[in-house]
């Protein structure tokens, strides 16, 4: 059984039909999103029985898109870790610190969420090879989905990429470009060859499914705390998908009757490198203006423009939140902390929750009785270069 009745654009609410293949909305080239017939979910489903299933995303198969089972692929993603980070608590003194670990997704990043969801609703509605321009990690969860469904994959990443990326989608069988650029860059060409090919585009926020598994994060938060949010969420925001995800998430379970009103305030950290969303949102824009010379250590980060801006500043306005540009040093700080206290070996862009917590704090924003959740979006073993450089001599 399937809830969705159509999908909609974020942007002129356009209505269109569900069972056929979309991009970005026909009419302004915005966004769209799934709608569920969430009055008949609530009368089907209840929090218990979502409790005795499988601990995988397609736990909440009733508000997922995609109808037959045979086309939910699974590599065992979502459902991952809420932790308490008590020793790193009591280091920066603050008592209810929690860490959603989401490197210990399949293909090591919270990617898999979001690709294991696109990839099995094209698959159920007949897509005959997929194309995705990646900054590193979306590139290798596409491909890991994309070799269970047996359907050819065409990635794009930076050529300056690190290796481990390049190897994982090599490993996957897909077929790997490298283009002199950033993400932007690989977009172009990825879209020009999706047209000359007849290939699925699945970037970031240009089909409709990918935020759907992403914002099985926003559920599994509530269920695991009890069917009750946090105070704050703080989320390295690249193109958005997860923080949008989390936000319509969370006014679903509402109307699920779920949940209660009350949300937490969302915070976008960046990279001072490229930070395009944290300069929007205090010149109060509502679109961001791409960013110039993006750089940063943080591959996950390192994206100058997204097409969901006006979706991310929506919910950090709405939610009360704010934005944090933190620099790579402190990126590194933060997961090197995490890593001697916690035993989890974090990404730089989970090293800059914890950096944009710290700033946070110190200013007051964070009060000593919240809750508060960082999201280690990835493991660091892709970046082990970041730690350890490579040994040239072989004596
Ligand atoms: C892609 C990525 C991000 C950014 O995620 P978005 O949902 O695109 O904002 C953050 N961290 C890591 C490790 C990533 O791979
Ligand atoms: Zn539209």
């Amino acid at each position: 059984m399937n809830y969705v009745t159509h999908l909609e654009c974020s942007m002129c609410r356009l209505e269109l039909e569900s069972e056929r293949l979309w991009n970005l909305c026909p009419n302004c080239r915005k966004p769209l999103l799934v709608r569920y017939d969430l009055a008949a979910v609530r009368q089907k489903v209840t929090r218990e029985d979502i409790a005795r299933r499988e601990p995988n995303l397609w736990r909440y198969e009733e508000v997922l898109p995609v109808r037959k089972d045979i086309y939910k692929l699974t590599l065992g993603e979502g459902y991952t870790p809420l932790i308490t980070a008590r020793r790193l608590g009591k280091v920066v003194d603050f008592p209810n610190l929690l860490i959603k670990e989401e490197g210990v997704n399949p293909t090591c990043s919270f990617k898999a969420r979001g690709l294991v969801m696109a990839v099995s609703r094209a698959y159920e509605l007949g897509v005959k090879a997929l194309s995705i321009p990646s900054a590193g990690n979306a590139a290798g969860a596409m491909s890991a989905y994309a070799s269970l469904a047996g359907i050819p994959a065409f990635v794009f990443m930076p050529r300056d990429v690190p290796k481990p990326f390049v190897a994982e989608c090599l490993a996957l069988g897909a077929s790997v470009t490298l283009i002199d650029g950033l993400i932007t860059d690989c977009g172009r060409v990825a879209a020009n060859e999706v047209a000359e090919y007849g290939r699925f585009d699945v970037s970031t926020l240009k089909e409709p499914y990918r935020i759907e598994g992403k914002k099985t994060m926003g559920y599994e938060v509530a269920e695991q705390l009890g069917w009750a949010l946090p105070d704050v969420i703080i989320y390295p925001t690249g193109g958005g998908t997860g923080l949008i995800g989390m936000w319509k998430a969370f006014a679903e379970m509402e109307a699920l009757g779920w949940i209660d009103s009350k949300r937490p305030r969302m915070v976008t950290v960046q990279a001072e490198g490229c930070a395009p969303m944290v300069r929007a949102f205090q010149r109060e824009e509502q679109f961001a203006e791409p960013w110039k010379n993006a750089h940063t250590v943080a591959d996950g980060l390192r994206v100058p423009a997204a097409v969901g801006d006006f979706l991310i500043l929506n919910a950090l306005r709405e939610s009360q939140g704010t934005a944090v540009a933190v620099s790579d040093r402190e990126m590194m700080d933060g997961a090197n902390l995490i890593g001697r206290t916690e035993g989890l070996f974090a990404s730089p862009e989970g090293g800059a929750t914890l950096a944009a917590f710290q700033k946070l704090r110190a200013e007051g924003w964070i009060r000593d009785d919240e809750t508060v959740v960082l999201f280690n979006t990835g493991s660091g073993h892709k970046y082990a270069h970041l730690w350890v450089k490579e040994r040239k001599d072989k004596g």
